[in-house]
């Protein structure tokens, strides 16, 4: 029994950086505000106490575009890919 194990330390492969072209999150601006010592933002805030849990990766959206506007009627749930949808054709439409 003369077997000598070799540990393979293969792990140490880089972490890929992920190129900004490649996602670009459009995250939704607002107050913040702190909740347990934690700094939140408002209108997530407001969303998951109303409605439980914002799954992950998905974003809270103003629906009139005021982002002081924190009540539940006007926010809405979005995905990354969605929002930025959303917010690519309010630009548009702005600089038009
Ligand atoms: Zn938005």
């Amino acid at each position: 029994m003369g077997l000598h194990k070799h540990q393979t330390n293969s792990t140490s492969f880089k972490k890929g950086m992920t190129p900004w072209n490649k996602c670009k999150t459009v995250y939704e601006r607002g107050n913040r505000i702190t909740v347990n010592g934690k700094i939140v933002y408002e209108h997530r805030q407001v969303y998951e106490e109303t409605f439980g849990k914002i799954p992950k990766g998905f974003i809270i959206h103003h629906i009139d575009g005021n982002n002081k506007n924190n009540s539940i009627e006007n926010l809405k749930l979005l995905t990354q890919s969605e929002h930025i949808k959303l917010h690519h054709k309010q630009f548009k439409e702005m600089t038009q």
